[in-house]
């Protein structure tokens, strides 16, 4: 069944067609609650809101702005790009995203480049785009009042015929008739329909910053160009990236427990300790490579490297289901997280939109979405773990492999 903006007040999606009568009403509009305001949740709202379909969105965030969104990401022509398309927002995509950012250099610690390519004129085979401003794409194509800030969801509770009450921190409840967990890594939703929860891949993401490069740090941004630069050897890596509006944001990556700081007698509060131990630890790269250590902003955030088990799986359940980090957190090594949880989000908007009940849009929809995770987390856990053995070479290898000829 196709819905439109007319037959949601005339006849109905039924919440759940083993429990519900399929017979039209004018008042069975199911309530469908999406978890999580990233841009898979962001992702089936708009494109659900779009066809007629009644969505709220809970987000624990207190407000659009309540915290830094992370660095930049790609938007890739078969995931991301059909996504955003089936959203109708493709063409602002594109008028706000930087092609020239996919170039990409890989370097070993000399600073020798071992691999460059630079995005040819026309190239819009994967555009980055700075997940603020994609955010920001997203949040201004919903309706005003579709997204309930500051509700962080607790918990949820099965109350029969796919019926689920929902529990905020704040004390507040709503009873729904379609759960979908768009809450990322440490979902509050996924306990409903697997027990599984991530584990560490081994790898830590120091992150930090700079601002303002071509004119403050001229020689860094000529050594990280317009998109992306690998710097890899010995299992440990700078990988730096450019954003919109004159930043770079540089990921120090490493082998390590999640305690790596504690562990070196470092306190992670005290910038100028830990910038000294990542020069210890980057000690003998090259120096133009260790500028960036030395030139950074005073903010080192540790952003520790988690995945969920690949495959991840679980049987179709009434009136809950998973998408994007929630249902297949993987690292960033294949490129595809936010591309796969935001074609998660089309695919099961588009479901609901079309099948003649939740229940079997539900079944549809993980059909589809838990093999090609699957398979997208597979390919990162890989990429992860070649880069992290020997790294240089690998990282030739696991580029040529996300170019195909
Ligand atoms: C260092 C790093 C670099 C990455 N680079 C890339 C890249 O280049 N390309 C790419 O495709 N992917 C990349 N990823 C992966 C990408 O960040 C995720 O896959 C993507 O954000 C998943 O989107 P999502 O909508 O599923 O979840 P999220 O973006 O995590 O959004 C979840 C939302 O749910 C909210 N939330 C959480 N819990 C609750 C709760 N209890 N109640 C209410 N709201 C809640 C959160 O506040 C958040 O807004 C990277 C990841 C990391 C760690």
């Amino acid at each position: 069944m196709t819905m439109t903006m007319t037959m949601i007040t005339t006849t109905t999606l039924t919440p759940d067609s083993a429990t519900t009568p399929t017979t039209p009403t004018t008042s069975t509009s199911p309530r469908i609650a999406i978890i999580g305001a990233g841009p898979g949740g962001l992702t089936c709202a708009r494109i659900l809101q779009r066809a007629g379909v009644d969505v709220t969105v809970y987000e624990r965030d207190a407000s659009p702005d309540a915290r830094d969104q992370g660095g930049t990401l790609d938007m890739q022509t078969a995931t991301g790009q059909v996504a955003l398309a089936a959203a109708g927002l493709l063409e602002r995509f594109m008028a706000i995203g930087r092609p020239e950012g996919q170039d990409e250099r890989a370097l070993d610690k000399t600073g020798a480049v071992l691999e460059e390519r630079i995005a040819a004129p026309g190239d819009t085979a994967k555009p980055e785009i700075d997940r603020a401003d994609l955010r920001r794409l997203l949040l201004d194509s919903l309706a005003p009042g579709t997204i309930r800030y500051g509700a962080a969801l607790d918990h949820a509770t099965p109350m029969g015929a796919g019926r689920h009450e929902l529990a905020f921190r704040d004390g507040a409840t709503a009873t729904v008739d379609l759960l979908v967990g768009a809450d990322g890594a440490w979902s509050r939703v996924r306990p409903l329909v697997s027990p599984v929860q991530p584990f560490y891949e081994g790898v830590m993401f120091v992150e930090v910053r700079l601002a303002n490069v071509d004119e403050d740090h001229p020689a860094i941004a000529a050594l990280v160009g317009r998109g992306s630069m690998f710097a890899l050897s010995d299992g440990k890596g700078l990988i730096a990236q450019r954003q919109a509006r004159g930043a770079i944001r540089v990921y120090v990556a490493f082998r390590g427990p999640t305690d790596w700081a504690a562990r070196a007698g470092v306190d992670l509060a005290d910038p100028d300790a830990v910038r000294a131990a990542l020069l210890g630890m980057f000690g003998d790269w090259a120096p133009g490579l260790r500028a960036i250590l030395v030139e950074c902003d005073n903010l080192f955030i540790d952003r520790p490297i988690y995945a969920l088990p690949v495959p991840h799986r679980w049987a179709t359940r009434a009136g809950v289901t998973l998408l994007g980090d929630a249902a297949h957190l993987m690292s960033p090594f294949s490129g595809l997280g936010t591309n796969t949880a935001m074609l998660d989000g089309a695919d099961l908007a588009r479901t609901i939109i079309d099948a003649p009940d939740l229940r079997a849009a539900l079944a549809t929809y993980e059909a589809t979405m838990l093999p090609r995770a699957a398979a997208n987390a597979a390919v990162a856990h890989e990429g992860l773990g070649a880069i992290f053995a020997n790294a240089a070479d690998n990282m030739r290898e696991h580029m040529a492999a996300s170019h195909p000829a």
